[in-house]
């Protein structure tokens, strides 16, 4: 096939995905070589990298070639340059078809050299892609522009579908669409791009001519859809191995984060970020997720491009009640519901999607990543994809929940050693969150504080170690005796105490009187000595009484304290209630 030489192009005036027609010569005329070797050649593709070099080489002029079938009749010879037009849709696809930049420069190249052997007709190569296909303009050389169509809608698609070509003299005399009606197209010649045995795009000229194209037409327009169809195999194929390396760079630089044992907040944040900068995700948000008997905490732990709104809701519906009830009658989406472990895509308004990613080990949710993508984006990932996404999901929530369980051995420091209640520390931060709780929602929220009586008595009488089976006896009693939501606490020496959410001053003093009564009559033993134990309680509640409602923390526990004193003094085995006032 003929080469056809466009112009001599100046380096500044280079582009990537250029193609070399022939050796590149300086301004002499010598070839120019790199270490005794001829470096730049036909069929060398300029990459950003190669004009930069030629920069540092001084090379001001530079031979490029376009690789074009030979011209017909010799009608290109009169043919002026245009200016080219690389519509904003065709850079909008550019970005949708995972940066092919490389493939999308060859086909506007194409374009241009098809506008330049027929001037004044509009040039046109659509691509098949996505999930579902569609059409996309991928390169455009005139003064309309043709939308992107689903597979089925693209007029003439069946012809190309099936390898046809296309040859219209009056478009008027086809139901065309309305868009080339409206631009004044008379007449059209198409031919599809065959990859392999797949039409993989097509290339499509129209005229305000009638009966523009001939035969001979068709046949140049051929040999530029088998090199396009070779630079999109090539391309594929490039974009492929750059993926894989891509992806296996973003697993070598995730399993450095896990391995790094950094803090939950910044090993999410880290993998959340390469996983939106990797997948071209627009927004992105992660949170961890904690679920302890008495914790059950989820933390923000980064957002990119998402409102506060945004972060409320996506916490809301995809992370506080997890798995979201959510589905937009997509089977697919419906399906992958079901396994409750595994990432789903959720469409929202706007025509945007939503991706949600849940990190799962061992069973327990330990984190979530959300990403956002402002179109509708199908994420129809390669099978490889998928199993790296699986391989980073797994490895972050191994990554968060070894964190969790050294948090586990901090809970330790939250629990008493001889019972196994939760110690004071535990109980500080419960109770605040459980006045906040109560005084947000205006819950009632009791607490009962319980003192063993005469102690030290059973100490000097039994023995240290006997105190401490008392002690350890005492706090089973309370494990068992008290609802699942109470939490029974050990605040220090042969003091116990009791928070009793939801529970109102009568509820709760219904229940310690029970207790008292349980501990009254339980069977304390030393080998076959029976103990006797009897306890006094404070009782005390919030939420019940305006009054109540600016009371915090402190003024709770010491209306408890007070209520215990109280039954201290009127004879011990016996319970009070704190009043306001
Ligand atoms: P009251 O009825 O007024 O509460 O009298 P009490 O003797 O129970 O109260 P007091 O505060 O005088 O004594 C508490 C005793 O509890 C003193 C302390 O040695 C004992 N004690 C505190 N912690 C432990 C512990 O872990 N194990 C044992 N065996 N005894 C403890
Ligand atoms: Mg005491
Ligand atoms: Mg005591």
């Amino acid at each position: 096939m003929a080469l056809k030489v466009i112009k001599r192009y100046r380096v500044q005036d280079l582009e990537p995905g250029m193609v070399l027609g022939r050796t590149l010569l300086n301004e002499k005329g010598q070839v120019i070589m790199d270490q005794g070797k001829v470096i730049l050649q036909e069929g060398t593709v300029i990459s950003r990298e190669l004009i930069d070099r030629l920069r540092n080489w001084n090379i001001c002029v530079v031979d490029v070639q376009f690789l074009l079938p030979p011209p017909i009749q010799g009608q290109a010879a009169e043919k002026q340059e245009r200016p080219v037009s690389v519509t904003a849709l065709a850079a909008d696809m550019l970005e949708r078809m995972s940066g092919q930049t490389v493939l999308s420069a060859l086909l506007d190249r194409l374009t241009r050299g098809l506008g330049l052997l027929y001037p004044g007709d509009h040039v046109f190569i659509s691509l098949l892609d996505g999930s579902p296909q569609r059409w996309w303009v991928i390169a455009a050389a005139g003064s309309f522009r043709l939308p992107d169509v689903a597979l089925e809608q693209k007029f003439r698609g069946q012809d190309y579908l099936s390898g046809q070509t296309v040859m219209i003299a009056e478009l008027s005399a086809h139901k065309a669409p309305p868009v080339l009606a409206r631009a004044d197209m008379l007449s059209m010649c198409g031919v599809p791009i065959i990859a392999g045995d797949m039409t993989v795009g097509c290339i499509e000229l129209f005229s305000q001519r009638p009966d523009a194209f001939s035969e001979e037409d068709t046949k140049a327009i051929c040999l530029c859809a088998s090199k396009a169809a070779v630079a999109i195999r090539n391309a594929r194929i490039c974009d492929e191995l750059r993926q894989t390396a891509e992806e296996r760079d973003l697993l070598y630089e995730i399993m450095g984060f896990v391995s790094a044992s950094m803090p939950p907040v910044q090993l999410l944040s880290k993998v959340a970020d390469s996983l939106a900068n990797y997948l071209s995700a627009h927004a992105v948000a992660a949170f961890t997720v904690q679920r302890l008997p008495h914790l059950h905490k989820t933390t923000e732990v980064m957002m990119r491009n998402f409102t506060r709104t945004d972060m409320e809701n996506l916490k809301d519906i995809f992370v506080e009640r997890w798995p979201p009830a959510i589905t937009n009658g997509e089977p697919e989406t419906n399906g992958r519901l079901l396994e409750r472990q595994r990432a789903f895509t959720v469409n929202v308004s706007g025509g945007k999607s939503i991706y949600v990613l849940p990190l799962f080990s061992r069973d327990l949710l330990q984190g979530i990543i959300v990403l956002l993508w402002e179109y509708d984006r199908k994420i129809d990932f390669h099978r490889h994809m998928e199993d790296m996404i699986r391989i980073v999901s797994d490895q972050t929530a191994m990554g968060l929940e070894r964190h969790h369980l050294y948090t586990g051995v901090e809970k330790i420091g939250l629990t008493d050693e001889l019972t196994g209640l939760s110690n004071r520390r535990m109980f500080n931060y419960l109770i605040e969150r459980e006045i906040n709780r109560s005084r947000r929602y205006r819950r009632p929220l009791s607490l009962v504080m319980i003192d063993i009586d005469h102690f030290k008595k059973i100490n000097d009488t039994w023995g240290h170690p006997v105190g401490d089976l008392v002690l350890r006896q005492l706090g089973a009693l309370m494990r068992e005796n008290f609802r699942r939501l109470d939490v029974p606490v050990r605040y220090g020496g042969e003091e116990f105490a009791v928070i009793l959410p939801e529970t109102s001053l009568e509820e709760a003093i219904h229940f310690a009187e029970r207790f008292r009564v349980t501990v009254e009559k339980a069977a304390f033993i030393n080998g076959r000595e029976r103990i006797p134990v009897t306890i006094s309680l404070g009782v005390a509640t919030v939420g019940n009484s305006p009054v109540a409602e600016d009371m915090d923390a402190d003024a709770l526990l010491q209306m408890a304290d007070k209520a215990l004193y109280q039954a201290k003094q009127s004879g011990r085995n016996r319970i009070a209630a704190g009043r306001n006032g």
